[in-house]
């Protein structure tokens, strides 16, 4: 069995990715970990900052441990593609998901356009170097007010195409059945089963 390393300490990031890569793969997260330090997220891509992550972690923790790392965010059409790479922070360094929710919805007032995709990239490092590189993206629209209680981050004001639930509704099986990190998953998975 391979055992992999998820280069996030947000639980939730954790709890959806053990459950996508399923029983074939041991997995651990960074809460075990307090030592190693925030990596610096200065890429301009979600790919740049998986990336950045990715290699840290490999650096820091050595030898051939398989690093996964996750970097997610929403692209809002109306507002050029914000809040991206910012997702985690937009409203301010530390800021918590219901104040980036209230931010965003703040921004679209009275704006018809609600057009929106999570995005999320996933890098695979070992022994230093990057392994691989996955994409995938969810597209949907943003409703005017919060639903739902289950999921975080945007989860509550995004419905994703071909739903009348948001992503904070929806059943998490559902949710990871057609997000963004689902399909991201889905390829690093087919790349991982393929290791040797
Ligand atoms: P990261 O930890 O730098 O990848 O930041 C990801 C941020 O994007 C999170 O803090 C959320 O605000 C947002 N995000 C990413 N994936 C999701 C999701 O599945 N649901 C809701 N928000 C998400």
């Amino acid at each position: 069995m391979h055992h992999i390393l998820l280069a996030t300490r947000n639980r939730h990031k954790t709890g959806e990715l053990a459950a996508l890569l399923g029983a074939d793969f041991q997995v651990e997260d960074l809460t075990a970990h307090p030592d190693f330090p925030e990596v610096d997220e200065t890429g301009v891509t979600f790919l740049e900052n998986a990336t950045l992550k990715a290699l840290a972690a490999s650096r820091y923790f050595g030898g051939d441990l398989l690093v996964l790392a996750d970097d997610s965010g929403l692209e809002v059409d109306a507002l050029g593609g914000a809040p991206g790479v910012r997702s985690a922070r937009f409203a301010g360094p530390g800021a918590r998901d219901g104040d980036n929710t209230a931010l965003l919805l703040a921004r679209l007032e009275n704006r018809t356009e609600r057009a929106a995709r999570f995005r999320c990239a996933i890098a695979i490092a070992q022994g230093g170097a990057l392994a691989a590189s996955f994409e995938g993206a969810c597209e949907g629209c943003i409703l005017d007010a919060p639903k739902g209680g289950e999921g975080f981050g945007y989860d509550p004001v995004f419905v994703p195409d071909g739903y009348t639930q948001t992503f904070a509704e929806l059943p998490a099986e559902e949710k990871n059945r057609i997000s963004h990190r689902a399909r991201a998953t889905q390829q690093a998975l087919a790349w991982l089963r393929a290791l040797p």
